[in-house]
C-alpha cells in the first residue's frame, strides 16, 4: 500500500501504471506504507 506524501491518503490506484495522482490533492508523490521502511515514489 502506498501513501501520498502531501496528505497522507491511501493511494488505490495501479501503482504500475505511469500516470497516478493522489485523488484527493493530485500530488504524485508518495511513500510505501511500511513500518521501518520508507521509500519515496515519484511518479512521472
Ligand atoms: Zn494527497
Amino acid at each position: 500500500m502506498y501513501k501520498c506524501a502531501r496528505c497522507k491518503e491511501p493511494i488505490r490506484s495501479d501503482m504500475n501504471s505511469v500516470e497516478i495522482q493522489c485523488e484527493k490533492c493530485g500530488s504524485k508523490i508518495f511513500y510505501k506504507d511500511r513500518p521501518n521502511v520508507r521509500k519515496v515514489i515519484k511518479a512521472r
